[in-house]
């Protein structure tokens, strides 16, 4: 079974996996976590959660995801748990399916959207193969609504709305910032 946790940024995406990984280890299944190498955000060798929880994971090549079919980490677990999944390229797929075929559980978490609101094909494509899909929503900044995206204003604009920081936002707010930029871009 896949199951894709996904959402904007401050949305509790990691938490979310942290907590369904705790509930199949209680369950007494063997659960392995796994990120990308380059998400260096806030541990190495950890998955961090905004709230400060935190788990050891193995890292993985973003340009080898099939590495977590290998044979050290296939006979190890039942359950296998992979945070920022957009970062991997597009052959995360067929690592994920290899898994699947196994008879293992998979939970990916992983944005849907960049700053831009454009979709990550990767998390995309995970999303069309699933189970189950959980889309969680971060507060917008703005009006209070759910949020729908992780808006940043881009360096080199000349308007500072904002920082460089990423910002939930709601669709209604983000067409309204969207526009700013433009209106002062063009
Ligand atoms: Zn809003």
């Amino acid at each position: 079974m896949l199951t894709v946790i996904t959402g904007g940024m401050f949305a509790e995406k990691s938490t979310e996996l942290l907590r369904r990984g705790r509930r199949l280890k209680r369950a007494g299944k063997k659960v392995g976590y796994f990120k990308p190498a380059f998400d260096s955000r806030y541990s190495e060798h950890e998955i961090v959660t905004h709230d400060g929880a935190k788990v050891e994971a193995f890292i993985i090549k973003t340009n080898a995801p099939i590495q977590i079919t290998s044979r050290e980490y296939f006979n190890n677990f039942d359950v296998f748990l992979i945070d920022e999944v957009q970062f991997f390229d597009s052959t995360i797929t067929l690592a994920v399916q290899t898994l699947l075929e196994a008879g293992k559980e998979v939970i990916v978490a992983g944005l849907d959207m960049d700053y831009k609101a454009q979709p990550f094909f990767v998390t995309a494509g995970l999303m069309s193969i699933a189970e189950d899909v959980v889309k969680l929503k971060a507060v917008c900044a703005e009006c209070k609504s759910d949020a729908w995206v992780s808006f940043k204003a881009e360096n080199g604009k000349r308007l500072q709305l904002g920082t460089n920081e990423y910002t939930p936002l709601c669709r209604k707010c983000f067409n309204i910032r969207r526009r700013a930029i433009e209106d002062e871009v063009f």
